[in-house]
């Protein structure tokens, strides 16, 4: 599944490659990916340019206006378990190719396996009332907030990291590296941790999810980034996926458990 850092990845490639050009076709083969009717979401955005692309969490919201600014429209972006966003040459969209945009003749694909990814209007870029749920990003929130908002929960420091409404970004992922760095069992309550402990985990979820853009993302299954190739993020990976195998920083074996209905992996000696 696309995290933040993917994600990341997907937004500044479409800014850096389509940022000025003027949306030329939009095609929906299958248009149920998207909130409103095909007629509606052309009607928005044809004709126009794209302008910026803003990220949030795992939310992308690209931004279209006429030229002079006129009329803006944004489209929110979720691809949520499968949907990736590419331009490749000589491609030829497949079944899964459910949107096609077409930006004055370079051709950029929506595809999605299982269809859970959405597209939709939103009224506003940067604060849309369909994210109103959802937490500040996580590169973006600051230490009074993240204590506020983590330091007293009761539940496991992993479910807290996890929740989407406490703050957006970060995956099974991310947070299993994370923790491993700062030294915390991911089933710790969130409220037992001291604010040096609270903070140390900020700056490790950052160092993770920058860590990890640079890296064009991690692989797993079906992420390719915009240009069809796989981050490669997943070779530097400490814990995550790695059970039973030693740990990198005092070589006993990792351990495994469950929180959250997730599959957690930690280092019994290294984080208490
Ligand atoms: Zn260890």
């Amino acid at each position: 599944m696309p995290e933040l850092p993917e994600v990341e990845s997907v937004a500044r490639a479409l800014r850096q490659n389509l940022a000025g050009r003027r949306l030329t076709g939009l095609e929906a083969p299958f248009a149920g990916v998207l909130d409103q009717p095909l007629r509606t979401t052309r009607r928005a955005l044809l004709d126009k340019r794209l302008v910026d692309v803003h990220r949030r969490g795992k939310y992308m919201i690209a931004s279209f206006a006429r030229d002079g600014g006129d009329d803006p429209a944004h489209l929110m972006i979720h691809l949520r378990m499968t949907g990736q966003i590419f331009i490749l040459d000589g491609y030829r969209p497949d079944k899964h190719v459910h949107v096609s945009f077409d930006f004055e003749g370079l051709p950029v694909h929506y595809r999605d396996v299982r269809k859970f990814g959405r597209l939709t209007l939103v009224e506003d870029p940067l604060a849309p009332a369909a994210l109103a749920h959802v937490g500040p990003d996580m590169l973006a929130v600051r230490w009074p907030e993240w204590r506020r908002r983590v330091g007293s929960r009761t539940a496991p420091i992993k479910a807290v990291l996890l929740d989407q409404g406490v703050a957006s970004g970060l995956g099974n992922i991310y947070v299993d590296e994370c923790l491993f760095l700062a030294g915390v069992r991911p089933t710790t309550p969130a409220a037992a941790l001291d604010d040096a402990t609270l903070r140390e985990i900020l700056r490790r979820a950052r160092q993770v999810l920058r860590l990890a853009i640079d890296h064009g993302g991690t692989t797993f299954l079906n992420f390719t980034d915009f240009y069809g190739k796989p981050g490669n993020f997943r070779r530097q990976l400490r814990v995550y996926g790695r059970a039973g195998e030693p740990c990198r920083a005092c070589g006993g074996a990792l351990a495994k458990t469950t929180v959250a209905g997730r599959t957690s992996v930690y280092c019994p000696d290294c984080q208490v």
